[in-house]
């Protein structure tokens, strides 16, 4: 990637007038390595005007003629997974294999909207009144928004982008600021697949950017991943402007952890679900809540050297486990949350601050909280670092009700070798995605994705068929044809019984 980014916009690359231009950081080495212009207002209305236009051409091509450009476009991102891997590496941190699996949950995705045609299927009924016929179609809304966060810079992208174009939308995707690249990466290989110009556009920028995008005219639908503050914000101004929007917001994932549970397979579950990604992960298990004093104490005694352990260091060494912080600034934040742990009273059993890691960079060890309480900022507050705080309850029914009281509902574990409780556990969590001895229960491609409560401000999940709902419009068509018969002149609302479609 070169030194100075562009937009990508109806194919070419794109400078703009910038309302400023912003730094993208390498977190290992705290250096500058790229530029990257935020576009004004003026910029968002050229890309959306040559999105609309590309619109009107996507949105009649056959779904199965999309397709066939998709299943290209997948090849190609295969073909280029270790740059894609590398670019993330360099902007985000995440390890190679942690940056290969992302990639690869998001070509998941596509492998999903690859089957659109079938998704796309409508329903047809004859004879709803005496010859009248009925289907339904599911047809694009126009020019969509995607506007997504740091921690994942290729598979949200492609879980929101791949479902909108193979739905016959085009699409303004706005990555993070933090780690750009990527997206330009992705929206090359679709051009160079088939794409048409127009189709998928990158437009840089931080809130000056997305406030100009959510409040254009022709833009029809906003999808947006990131902070709950945000979240709701993003959710409020869209509506206010028209347009149809879901909105992810933040999270605080809770592990119940039963006196029954396996306990190798549950510490090892645990440790990679909190320190993957270094905790930045929407869907990372910040909370263990172990029903018991015996399982608490075994948990954290297996848990402590392990956390100790873990390899901490630059993309580029390989066989790391964690990578650093995405900003001087978060890192910061973590830190304040560490202190205000212990000032709150809860236990410091591991100090990622003493970790070893390299000096220059955005590194933190694993930090290991036991005696955490619910009123503690660490338990209320969604940190996003490798944090993991331990609770103790004396019954399944307290760990329950401690989960279900939490305003952050993304999703939630169960680890236990019983099915009564499971099956419980299953129906009356009030999270979105549950995992019963899975500490990350993302969805697959083709069901669907998004939390409750403070962590989604959406009707409709990401991906799968709530994602083709969330990116088309249902229009239903009733038809009759000239039989000779007369109808005559009916004022009262048709029927099944009325003579205008009975013929009585
Ligand atoms: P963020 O909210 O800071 O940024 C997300 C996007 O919004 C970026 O493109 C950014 O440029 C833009 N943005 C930021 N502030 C804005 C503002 N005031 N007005 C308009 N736009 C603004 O989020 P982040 O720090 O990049 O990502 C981490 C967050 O994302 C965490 O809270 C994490 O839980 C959440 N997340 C949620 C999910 C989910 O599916 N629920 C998935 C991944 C990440």
């Amino acid at each position: 990637m070169p030194e100075n980014l562009f937009h990508f916009i109806a194919g070419d690359f794109y400078e703009g007038t910038p309302v400023r231009v912003g730094q993208v950081v390498n977190p290992a080495t705290e250096m500058v390595i790229r530029h990257v212009p935020y576009a004004s207002t003026v910029d968002v209305d050229y890309a959306t005007t040559k999105a609309q236009t590309a619109f009107l051409e996507w949105a009649t091509t056959p779904p199965a003629a999309r397709a066939k450009i998709l299943l290209k476009w997948q090849h190609l991102i295969e073909q280029h997974m270790d740059q894609l891997a590398n670019l993330i590496g360099q902007e985000h941190g995440k390890s190679k294999d942690e940056a290969i699996g992302s990639i690869t949950r998001g070509l998941d995705v596509l492998t999903y909207a690859i089957g659109i045609p079938t998704a796309l299927m409508g329903q047809y009924s004859q004879d709803v009144g005496r010859q009248v016929d009925s289907y339904s179609i599911r047809q694009p809304l126009g020019v969509v928004t995607a506007i997504t966060p740091f921690n994942f810079p290729v598979m949200i992208p492609l879980w929101i982008c791949s479902i909108a174009i193979a739905c016959g939308n085009t699409v303004l995707l706005k990555p993070s600021e933090r780690n750009p690249s990527c997206t330009l990466l992705l929206a090359e290989l679709a051009l160079k697949a088939g794409l048409p110009p127009g189709v998928l556009n990158v437009i840089h920028g931080a809130h000056e950017t997305v406030n100009a995008l959510l409040e254009h005219p022709t833009i029809q639908a906003v999808s947006f991943v990131g902070q709950t503050a945000t979240a709701e914000h993003i959710q409020k101004t869209a509506i206010a402007f028209g347009k149809r929007v879901q909105a992810f917001g933040g999270a605080k994932n809770h592990a119940l952890v039963m006196p029954d549970a396996d306990l190798e397979s549950t510490v090892d579950a645990i440790l990679g679900a909190a320190y993957g990604s270094t905790g930045e992960r929407c869907m990372a298990i910040s909370v263990v809540v172990a029903v018991g004093d015996s399982i608490a104490d075994q948990l954290i005694e297996r848990l402590t050297p392990k956390i100790k352990a873990l390899k901490i260091g630059c993309y580029t060494e390989g066989n790391i486990e964690m990578g650093p912080l995405i900003t001087k600034e978060h890192r910061q934040k973590v830190l304040s949350y560490i202190e205000d742990g212990i000032i709150q009273g809860a236990h410091l059993i591991v100090d990622g601050r003493i970790s070893s890691f390299p000096e220059k960079g955005y590194f933190l060890g694993g930090c290991l909280f036991d005696h955490v309480t619910p009123t503690m900022h660490i338990y209320q507050e969604e940190i996003f670092g490798p944090l993991l705080a331990v609770m103790r309850v004396a019954t399944y029914e307290d760990g329950l009700r401690l989960i279900n009281d939490h305003r952050y509902a993304n999703g939630g574990a169960i680890f236990t070798r019983d099915g009564d409780t499971a099956r419980n556990f299953c129906t009356h969590v009030q999270v979105g995605m549950v995992g019963v001895n899975v500490p990350i229960p993302v969805p697959v491609g083709y069901y669907s994705f998004g939390g409750w409560k403070r962590s989604n401000f959406a009707d409709h999940g990401m991906h799968g068929m709530e994602g083709v709902r969330f990116f088309t419009k249902l229009k239903t068509v009733t038809t009759r044809w000239p039989s000779g018969i007369r109808q005559g002149v009916e004022f009262s609302l048709p029927t099944v019984s009325s003579r205008n479609i009975s013929h009585d």
